[in-house]
Order: structure tokens, then sequence, then C-alpha cells
């Protein structure tokens, strides 16, 4: 379809819709087939999907996107197919006295809410669409899929997939940029995924709401790294190294401000240097690193850190370079930059960095760090690294998150059968498995009337003006 043409999407959604409610029950065997359907289309095209990333991001490599993106929309994809049967059972629920007592029911039945739109974005051009598609089918929904124009390749190769193998009124594709996401935004879908930047999210509720479209945010943040005084600090920089690294840092869970124990932070700033040029010997026309997505987004993650420098901030590098900003017109891969206890009010503590830098904070006492994570919008992800279980706990029941990951980073965003979601600034709502299911379904309470009224027995009828009165 024409995707700037707002008419067109409206009329889209409303066809979906009218299919919807001419369709209203979905069995679990349609709902795996419509999913299996999604999947084919994946694994047939998967080669020329990886090919469009690649050239969207000028080098991405394939293996990074077969990964990221191929398996992981799989694997939500299967994981849903294979495990929505239970999810579809209606549940029956305590009745209120006295109506218990007279053959009366209830039960929670769990409907498809209709027309799902998502708007993804480009980190994960694939993944930000697909894994929340797997959850809206699953539910026995319909959706219409907004993929990022900065990944314009891929949208276009989606449009044309989807527009091929799909029945549109199952699942279309409209593509273009902020004007046509603010068009999408505003139409009465029946639930709205949105996964982007926390400023865009706030517009995107706001439109939703003027339909009262119920949303799910999945936005951004500065992800918090704790390192306890106990950890493997080899171990725990190694896998800090990786993990910042994936994707070239444009991760939404990537870690982003890591306080150190005082003692351990120099340390642990060489060995993080170390890793990272151990992974990437060469920085230039290294395959295996992702190159910032574009030049306007590098040349944004390279002002952060430049900025940071200019106010005197010590600032280290993984590989000598002449200047940041050379790599900008050359091949958009950054080594990795650690920033040295920058101020708060440097733009890179305040922005989302969302590249391959870390601002690394020293700390004496840990109630220090618990209320500098608690003074910031609360992230999307937290990690901790150490064995002190006290201690992880104690960080756990006083601080919030999206998510949290212990001796390690990013995974458990990775696993299908929790929900993934922020908290506050950093979203709402979730997907991934039952909670998935769940939050693109109605759960429709259905209490059916036992054969006997007992209203009259227990004097329920009107007049009600003089009853109760000596309560
Ligand atoms: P973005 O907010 O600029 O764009 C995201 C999507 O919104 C794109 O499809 C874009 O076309 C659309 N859009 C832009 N302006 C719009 C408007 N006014 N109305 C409606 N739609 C509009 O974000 P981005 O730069 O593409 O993505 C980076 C952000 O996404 C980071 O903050 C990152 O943390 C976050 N992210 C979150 C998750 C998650 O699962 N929580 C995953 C990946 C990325």
């Amino acid at each position: 379809m024409n995707s700037n043409n707002s008419d067109a999407m409206a009329t889209l959604l409303e066809h979906q819709q009218m299919a919807h409610t001419q369709n209203m029950t979905v069995s679990a065997a349609q709902r795996r087939e419509r999913i299996q359907q999604i999947i084919n289309l994946v694994v047939d095209h998967h080669q020329i999907l990886v090919e469009a990333i690649e050239e969207d991001f000028g080098g991405r490599s394939q293996g990074f996107s077969i990964m990221n993106d191929v398996l992981g929309s799989l694997a939500s994809l299967k994981y849903t197919r294979d495990n929505l049967e239970p999810w579809l059972e209606s549940q029956t629920r305590e009745v209120f006295s006295p109506y218990d007592q007279l053959g009366s029911t209830a039960r929670v039945e769990y409907q498809p809410k209709g027309s799902i739109g998502i708007i993804g974005t480009w980190n994960a051009p694939l993944y930000t669409l697909l894994a929340p598609l797997a959850c809206a089918l699953g539910a026995g929904n319909r959706a219409i899929l907004k993929p990022s124009e900065v990944t314009p390749k891929t949208a276009e190769l989606l449009h044309t997939l989807f527009e091929q193998h799909i029945d549109p009124l199952l699942v279309s594709v409209v593509t273009g940029g902020a004007e046509v996401g603010a068009t999408f935004s505003a139409l009465p879908f029946d639930h709205l995924v949105f996964t982007g930047s926390t400023t865009v999210g706030k517009q995107i509720m706001s439109a939703a709401a003027q339909n009262l479209v119920p949303v799910t945010l999945e936005l951004g943040g500065k992800s918090p790294v704790v390192v306890s005084n106990d950890c493997d600090l080899v171990e725990t920089c190694k896998r800090l190294a990786i993990a910042k690294s994936n994707n070239g840092g444009q991760v939404c869970v990537s870690p982003d401000i890591v306080y150190f124990p005082k003692n351990k932070l120099q340390q642990a700033a060489t060995l993080l240097l170390e890793n990272f040029r151990q992974f990437f010997p060469e920085v230039s026309n290294n395959a295996d690193i992702v190159p910032i997505v574009n030049r306007q987004h590098c040349q944004r993650v390279v002002s952060l850190v430049e900025q940071a420098r200019q106010a005197g901030c010590e600032v280290l590098s993984s590989h000598e370079v002449a200047s940041l900003s050379a790599l900008i017109d050359a091949d958009k891969r950054l080594p990795l930059q650690l920033i040295v206890s920058p101020s708060k009010a440097e733009r890179i503590m305040q922005e989302e960095i969302f590249g391959p830098a870390l601002i690394l904070l020293p700390y004496d006492d840990i109630d220090d760090v618990i209320s500098d994570i608690n003074s910031r919008a609360k992230p999307l992800a937290l990690y901790y690294f150490g064995e002190d279980e006290s201690e992880l706990n104690h960080v756990l029941a006083n601080t919030s998150s999206g998510g949290v990951s212990v001796n390690d980073c990013l995974l458990h965003a990775a696993i299908h059968d929790a929900p993934f979601g922020g908290v506050g600034a950093s979203g709402m709502g979730h997907y991934h498995g039952r909670e998935g299911f769940l939050a693109f379904s109605h759960q429709r309470t259905v209490f059916v009337a036992p054969e006997h009224d007992p209203r009259q027995e227990w004097g329920l009828l009107p007049p009600h003006h003089d009853q109760f009165t000596a309560m």
C-alpha cells in the first residue's frame, strides 16, 4: 500500500477489525497455523532479510543478524506456537457467597482484542516487530506492523514479503517515518505496541489516549551495573565487554553506567579495554564490529563522548584513533570508550548512550550506589556482578528496573517464558510468553446465574431504603 496514505491505513485497519468481528473465535490450531506462516516467511527469506539489514547498517554482519534478529524472532514465534494451548483455557473463579451455594459459576475467558498496531525500531529491525507479533497472534489477533525508517531496505523488504505471502487481513506492513508513525499511532487500534525512545513513547501514548487505545511501551534508558567488591573482576570485565560490544552498544538493555568499588576501578578499566581489544583487534573494516546505524546516530554518540572529554573527564579508548569524529565518515565502527566519573551535568550522564561507550563511577558505600540509581529515571535493566547474596538482595529490594541479570548482562531479555518490559520511563506493559498473551487478550469474566434466584429469600429485592440500617 502507499504507506504515506493515512486513509489507506485507516481502511486497512477497518478491514482487519471487520474480519476480526466476523471471526472472533480463533482456535489454538488456527493460531498455531498463523504463527507458522510467519515462521515460514522468516525461514524462507532469512538470507535476503539479513542482507537488507547488512546494507541498512552499512556492514552489520549477516551472522550477527541471524543470531540476533532471525533466531531471536523465530525463538519467540516458536515458543508461543508450542505453548499457547493451555493459555487459552478459561479459568474457573470463586463465586461470592451466597450465589456459590446455589449453583452459580464464574470463569475468565481470554478473547482476542482485534487488531494490534506494532511500531518497531531499527536496532533489532525484525525482532522488535516479530517478537510482539508472536504474542499478538498467539492471543488470536491480527496486526499491522510499522518498521523504522532508519533501516529502509529492511522495512521495504518486510512490506514486500508480507504482501506476497501473508493475507493482509491477518498481518500487513506499512512503511514510513515519524509522520507515518504519528498517523499510525492515532488510529483506533485495539492495542498498540511501541518500541523506541522515551520521548516518542510519550507522543505515542498521548495519540493512543485520544481513542483510549491500550499501549505497551518498550522504551530505553540508562541501565546501571553494580559491581560488588567480592566479584571475580576478570570474568566481570570480560562479560561487560561482550555485552557492551553487542550490536555496537545499540541495544535497549545495554549496560550504560557501571559502579565499581573505588579500589577496583583502575584495574577494571584496563581489563575492559583489554577484553574489547582481544575480541576486536582492529576497529576499522572489522566485520565483527557492528557499525553505528547511520551518520547522524554516529555523530550523536561521538558528540556525547567528546563533550565529556572537553569538560575535562578522563576518556579511555580501547584503540588509538586519531579522532573519533573521523570514524563517522569512515565506516562508523567505534572503539570502546570509557568515560571515568563524569559530572551529573554532562550530556552523557543524561542521555542513553546507545553506542560502545561506558560510564565508570567509583563508590565506597553500596547505599550511595542505590541512592544514585534511584535518583535517575527507572531503567530498563539492572545488573549485579558478585557473589554476595545479602548485598544482591539489598540492591534488588531497594531499586526498581524493568528486569535484572545477575553476573551477566542482556540475557534476562532473551527468556521467552518470562515477561519483558520496562517500568516508569523505561516503559509499561510486557510481552514474551504468557504475559505477552495476556497483554493482547481481553480477560473477560463470565458469571452464570443459578436457576433459583435467591434474592427474595435473602431480602435483597427493592425497596432498599430501610435495609441494613442496623449496620
Ligand atoms: P524512535 O523513538 O526515534 O523511533 C521508534 C519508532 O517510532 C520508529 O518506527 C519511528 O518511525 C517511529 N516514530 C518516530 N517519531 C514518531 C512519532 N512522532 N509518532 C509515532 N511514531 C514515531 O527510537 P529509535 O531511535 O528508533 O530507537 C532507539 C530507542 O529504542 C532507544 O531508546 C532504545 O533503548 C529503544 N529500544 C527499546 C527496546 C525495548 O524492547 N524496550 C528495544 C529496542 C530499542
